[in-house]
């Protein structure tokens, strides 16, 4: 089911994100959850990522999806309770977007660690550990911030910002 996205003019995406149960992991209840997350990221065109705060539900969970430069979708992928095990010292600076700020309409730069080492749990209840860089180390990165109520727009560098049109021709442009 498509549920309405939370915006950053709400309170609601500020509260702070509590861990999942592992008990909960595997029941219809959290399975119907994860559908309906995936459910809403795909009613976006551009969605690649979704926290469960962004549809309400302050639990800790988001989910990836990113699509091929065919636009076709790859499989998506759940983080429950992810931790930040390291990062690199390295930083990197890049465009992003958020569908709780005006329907991921606008984007501006932002500075994120170039890699992450995460532990998390699957939606199977399966414990993983693994290393992200570049582009998705900065989604997941982005998604974490949800968890603990913070938005791309607390610390993007404003200098940078710019609507859906402009970010158009400015990429086309590079
Ligand atoms: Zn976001």
């Amino acid at each position: 089911m498509i549920r309405n996205i939370v915006l950053d003019s709400e309170e609601k995406i500020r509260e702070i994100s509590l861990p999942i149960n592992p008990h909960e992991i595997g029941t219809e209840e959290l399975k119907s959850f994860c559908v309906d997350l995936l459910d809403t990221l795909q009613s976006f065109k551009y969605g690649v990522a979704i926290s469960a705060i962004q549809i309400g539900i302050p639990k800790r969970i988001f989910l990836i999806q990113r699509s091929d430069k065919d636009g076709k979708r790859e499989s998506p992928k759940y983080f429950i309770n992810p931790v930040i095990e390291s990062t690199s010292e390295k930083l990197v600076k890049y465009y992003e977007a958020c569908l709780s700020v005006n329907y991921a309409q606008t984007f501006g730069e932002v500075v994120r660690k170039y890699w992450i080492r995460i532990s998390y749990l699957d939606e199977n209840g399966n414990s993983h550990t693994e290393k992200y860089d570049g582009l998705y180390a900065r989604i997941i990165l982005h998604e974490i911030d949800h968890l603990e109520g913070k938005l791309f727009t607390d610390i993007v560098d404003s200098s940078t910002v710019k609507d859906l049109k402009e970010y158009l021709e400015y990429i086309k442009k590079r």
